[in-house]
C-alpha cells in the first residue's frame, strides 16, 4: 500500500491551500453575510484550471485525477464551504454527466466553456415535493414537433442563477413503461430558453454565499438532441453522478473538519482560563484529539473512495460510506470547535461560527445520511433497501 499522494498532487494541494487563504479567507466572512457569490473568485478559480480539473485536456480540462479534485475541493472547504461547494457541484453535478453521458457534439458545445470556467451548469434531479423520493419526478417533458416540452418545477438547485450559468441538466417523465414505472430522462435547458424562471435565491442557514434557486419551467422548448445519454436511463445517469458527487461532498466535510481542527489548536493555544491556555485542560485536548481523529480516518475513507474511481474499479458503497461518515463527522467537528471557542465561537468574527452553520447541510445534500445507510444496507445484500434508486 502507499499511502502518499504524488509529487503533483502535493504541488497542486499547495497552489489551491494558498489561493483559498489569500483569496477566499479574508472576504469568507463578509461573502457570507452578503449572500452572494463571488463572481471574481469564481472567475479566478476558472482561470487556476479548477472547473476542468477531472475532465480531458481535448476538452479544456486539466486532465487530473479525481483524487485530486477532491484534494482541491477540501482545501477551499478548510477555509470557506460555499466556494468549495460552487466548486464541487459545478464540476460533480453540473459538467459531470456530459462528460460521462454527452455525444461528442454535446460536449463540444456544453463541456469546453464549463471546463474553462466561462460557464456554470446546474443539476436539476430535486422537487419542491421531494428529494430521496427522487423517482417521484413530476417534471414532464413531451416530444411536439422535433423539441421538448418542458413543464414542471425543481427545488434547491446549487449554481442555477449566477450571472454565468449557461446549463440546468434536469430530469423530467417522458414516459411509461410496461410495468407502469415512469420513464425518466435527462434533457439540458439553456437558461435563456423562453419559459425557464430562476426563483429568488433561498435564505439559507449556512452556504450562504453559494447560489441556490427554486426553477420552474413553463412551456420550455428545446431541440430533440438537448436529450442527454439514453432516454430511458436518465434517472440511473443521474444516480451515477451522484456516485462521483458523494465522494466530492464527502471531501468537503473532510475540508471543513480540518478547519475546525485547525482554528480550535490555534485558540486552545492563545485563550486562558485560570492561568492556563485553555489547551492545557484535558477536557478541550480530548475534544481536539477526537476531531483530529475524526478528521484523519475521514480522509482515509473518501481517498479510498476517489482511488478506486481512479482505478476504474467500483467505489458505489465506498462513495457513500465516505459521504456517510465525513459529512457526520464534519457535524461533530463544527460542534465541538464552536465549544472551544466558547462565546465567541458563536459570534461571526470567528470563522468556526460559519463552520457550524454550513456543516449541517452536508447530512443532507447529494442524498440524504439516511439514504447512504440504506445504500451501504443494499450492498450488504441486506431485504428490503429500496428506496431513492
Ligand atoms: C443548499 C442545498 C443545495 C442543494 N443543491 C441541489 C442541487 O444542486 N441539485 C439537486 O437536485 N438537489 C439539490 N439539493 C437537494 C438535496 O439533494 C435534497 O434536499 C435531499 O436529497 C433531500 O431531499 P428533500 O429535501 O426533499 O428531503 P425528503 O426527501 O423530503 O426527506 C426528508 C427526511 O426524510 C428522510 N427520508 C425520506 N425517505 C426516507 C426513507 N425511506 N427512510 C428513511 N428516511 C427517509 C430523509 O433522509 C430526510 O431526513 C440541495 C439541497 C440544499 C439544502
Amino acid at each position: 500500500m502507499d499511502f502518499d499522494l504524488t509529487e503533483e498532487q502535493q504541488e497542486f494541494r499547495k497552489l489551491v491551500r494558498q489561493f483559498a487563504e489569500e483569496v477566499i479567507a479574508p472576504r469568507a466572512e463578509e461573502m457570507d453575510a452578503a449572500g452572494e457569490l463571488p463572481m471574481d473568485i469564481v472567475k479566478q478559480m476558472g482561470e487556476l484550471g479548477l472547473f476542468g480539473l477531472p475532465f480531458p485536456e481535448e476538452y479544456g480540462g486539466q486532465g487530473a485525477d479525481f483524487l485530486t479534485m477532491c484534494i482541491a475541493i477540501e482545501e477551499i472547504a478548510r477555509i470557506d464551504s460555499s466556494i468549495a461547494i460552487t466548486l464541487e457541484a459545478a464540476v460533480g453535478l453540473g459538467a459531470t454527466p456530459i462528460h460521462l453521458f454527452g455525444t461528442e457534439e454535446q460536449k463540444r458545445k456544453w463541456l469546453v466553456p464549463l471546463c474553462t470556467g466561462e460557464a456554470l451548469a446546474a443539476f436539476g434531479l430535486t422537487e419542491p415535493g421531494g428529494g430521496t423520493d427522487a423517482e417521484a419526478t413530476r417534471t414532464t417533458a413531451r416530444l411536439e414537433d422535433g423539441q421538448w416540452v418542458i413543464n414542471g418545477s425543481k427545488a434547491f438547485i446549487t449554481n442555477s442563477g449566477t450571472p454565468i450559468t449557461s446549463i440546468v441538466t434536469v430530469t423530467a417523465v417522458t414516459g411509461q413503461r410496461d410495468d407502469g414505472r415512469k420513464i425518466i430522462s435527462a434533457i439540458v435547458v439553456p437558461t435563456d430558453t423562453p419559459g425557464f424562471e430562476v426563483a429568488k435565491s433561498y435564505r439559507k442557514v449556512g452556504w450562504r454565499a453559494s447560489d441556490t434557486h427554486e426553477l420552474a419551467f413553463n412551456d420550455v422548448r428545446v431541440p430533440e438532441d438537448h436529450l442527454l445519454g439514453d432516454p430511458e436511463r436518465g434517472f440511473a445517469q443521474f444516480m451515477a453522478t451522484l456516485d462521483d458527487g458523494r465522494i466530492a461532498i464527502a471531501a468537503l466535510g473532510v475540508g471543513l473538519a480540518q478547519g475546525c481542527l485547525d482554528e480550535s489548536v490555534k485558540y486552545a493555544k492563545e485563550r486562558e482560563a485560570f492561568g492556563r491556555p485553555i489547551g492545557a485542560y484535558q477536557g478541550i485536548q480530548f475534544k481536539i484529539a477526537d476531531i483530529k481523529v475524526a478528521v484523519e480516518t475521514a480522509r482515509l475513507a473518501v481517498y479510498k473512495a476517489a482511488w478506486l474511481k481512479d482505478q476504474g474499479r467500483p467505489y458505489k458503497a465506498e462513495s457513500s460510506l465516505a459521504k456517510l461518515y465525513a459529512t457526520t463527522i464534519a457535524v461533530d467537528a463544527a460542534r465541538e470547535a464552536l465549544q472551544v471557542h466558547g462565546g465567541y465561537g458563536y459570534i461571526e468574527e470567528f470563522p468556526v461560527a460559519r463552520y457550524y452553520r454550513d456543516a449541517k447541510v452536508l447530512e443532507i445534500g447529494e442524498g440524504t445520511n439516511e439514504l447512504q445507510r440504506v445504500l451501504i444496507a443494499r450492498d450488504l445484500g441486506l431485504p428490503g433497501t429500496s428506496f431513492g434508486e
